[in-house]
C-alpha cells in the first residue's frame, strides 16, 4: 500500500494542490464563500436559473408529486413521466429527433463513447476538449488523435491519413476555458465527407447561443444531418443538474442498450426534470435575460480594453484575462478576493504552459454595476501609472 502523504506534499511544493472553499446560500452573484461575502465571477449558471424562483418551485412540486430518489435505474423503473416529458422537451428545443438522459455530462461523454467506439477504432479530438471527452475516448479503448485547436486544415489532415477506419471526431462546442466558438460548420463538412461521426459536447452553449437559446449549433445553422451526436448539460446554462444527448433514432437507442453510464446508474432525481422543465420554459419565455448577458458581456470586453489588459477573442460569457505566467495570475486572484472579488485564475495544467489567466464568467443574474466593481478591482491592480499591466 503506497504512502499518499509525500505524493501530496509534492503537488503542494509544486503548487497545484486543489481545495475546495465552502459555499453558504444559493449560486448567484452576491454570495457567502468561506464566512465572507464575495461578488462571484466564475459560476457556469449563465442565465441565473439555479436559483429562479419558478425553477426552485417546480423542484419542490417535483419532490411533493415523486419523492425525492429515483430509485432505480432508467431501465428498471427510474424512467418516471417526468423524465419523458424533459427528453421530449429537449428533443423539440434542440429541433433533434430524440434525446436521452444521463446524470452529468462527464457520464454522458462516457456513454457516447462505450457505445460507439471499440478497439480499432479512431476518436479526433480538438486539442483544447474537455477532459470528459479526453476520459471518454481513453476507456473505450479506440486511438485518441488530437488537431490543432479550431483547425479545420489538421482534422482534414488526420481524416484523410486513415480513410477507412470508423471514425469519432468530438469537440466543444464552446470551449470551455477560451470561452471561443467552434468552426462547425466547417469540420461538420469533414466529418460528412469522411463519413465519420460528428459530436458537439454544448455544455456551455446551451442556454445561452442561438436566437432561441438552443445552443451553439442554433447559433450556426446546424441541423441533425450534419451534427448527427449533440451532448447538452443541464447544469450550466440551465441552472439544474445532468445532461442528455440527442440525436436520431438509432443513436438514441443503441445508447440505451450499449452506453454503461446510461444502463448501470440510478436515474436523476424526478424532481431535477421537473425543475429542468421550468428552466426551459424561462429560456424561452425570457430572451431578455440573454440579451442582458450580450451586454454585459460587451460592457466588460470594452472596459477591459480600456484598461489595457489582455483578452481572449471569445464573444460568450467566458471572458478570461489572459496573464500567462501561473504566479502572477495566481497574485491578481488573490488580490481580487482581498477586494472580495471572486476570480479563479486558471493554471496548467489545466491550460497550456504560459497561458496562466483569469476565468471570468459572466451571468445574466450579474448587473451593470456588478460588472464595474469588477473593472475597478482590476483597475486597482493591474493598471498603475508607472508600470501598467503586471
Ligand atoms: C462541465 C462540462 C462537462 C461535464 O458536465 P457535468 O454535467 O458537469 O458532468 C462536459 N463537457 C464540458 C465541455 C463541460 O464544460
Amino acid at each position: 500500500m503506497k504512502d499518499l502523504a509525500p505524493l501530496l506534499q509534492q503537488r503542494r511544493a509544486e503548487h497545484r494542490y486543489r481545495q475546495r472553499r465552502l459555499l453558504d446560500g444559493p449560486q448567484q452573484p452576491e454570495q457567502i464563500i468561506d464566512g465572507r461575502p464575495v461578488l462571484a465571477f466564475c459560476s457556469n449558471d449563465y442565465l441565473g436559473l439555479a436559483s429562479h424562483p419558478a425553477v426552485i418551485a417546480a423542484f419542490k412540486a417535483g419532490a411533493d408529486r415523486y419523492g425525492v430518489g429515483a430509485g432505480a435505474a432508467h431501465l428498471v423503473n427510474g424512467h418516471t413521466r417526468a423524465h419523458h416529458q424533459l427528453e421530449e422537451a429537449l428533443a423539440a428545443f434542440t429541433g433533434r429527433d430524440r434525446a436521452l438522459l444521463f446524470s452529468t455530462g462527464y457520464m454522458a461523454n462516457l456513454g457516447v463513447a462505450q457505445a460507439l467506439l471499440h478497439r480499432g477504432d479512431r476518436v479526433l479530438q480538438d486539442r483544447l476538449n474537455h477532459a470528459s471527452l479526453i476520459d471518454a475516448a481513453r476507456i473505450s479503448e479506440a486511438r485518441l488523435q488530437r488537431y490543432r485547436h479550431a483547425d479545420p486544415d489538421d482534422l482534414a489532415r488526420l481524416l484523410d491519413r486513415d480513410p477507412e477506419r470508423e471514425t469519432l471526431v468530438s469537440t466543444d462546442g464552446v470551449f470551455s476555458m477560451d470561452g471561443d466558438v467552434a468552426p462547425l460548420p466547417a469540420l461538420a463538412d469533414l466529418c460528412a465527407r469522411a463519413g465519420a461521426w460528428f459530436m458537439v459536447d454544448d455544455a456551455h452553449g446551451l442556454g445561452v447561443l442561438g436566437a432561441t437559446g438552443a445552443g451553439t449549433l442554433e447559433h450556426q445553422g446546424l441541423d441533425q444531418a450534419r451534427v448527427p451526436i449533440l451532448m447538452g448539460t443541464l447544469g450550466k446554462g440551465l441552472g439544474t443538474a445532468g445532461a442528455f444527448v440527442a440525436g436520431g433514432e438509432d443513436l438514441i437507442e443503441t445508447l440505451i442498450q450499449a452506453a454503461r453510464t446510461y444502463v448501470y446508474t440510478t436515474a436523476m432525481p424526478a424532481a431535477v426534470a421537473t425543475a429542468t422543465l421550468a428552466a426551459l420554459q424561462v429560456v424561452r419565455t425570457e430572451p431578455e435575460r440573454r440579451e442582458h448577458l450580450r451586454m454585459l458581456v460587451r460592457q466588460f470586453r470594452a472596459g477591459a480594453t480600456e484598461l489595457g489588459l489582455t483578452l481572449m477573442d471569445s464573444d460568450t460569457p467566458i471572458q478570461p484575462l489572459l496573464v500567462g505566467d501561473a504566479a502572477a495570475a495566481m497574485a491578481l486572484s488573490e488580490g481580487l478576493l482581498a477586494r472580495g472579488l471572486l476570480v479563479p485564475a486558471i493554471r496548467p495544467p489545466t491550460v497550456p504552459a504560459g497561458t496562466a489567466r483569469l476565468r471570468v464568467t459572466l451571468s445574466a443574474a450579474h448587473t451593470p454595476a456588478h460588472v464595474d466593481r469588477l473593472l475597478e478591482g482590476l483597475r486597482a491592480l493591474c493598471v498603475s501609472p508607472a508600470s501598467g499591466m503586471g
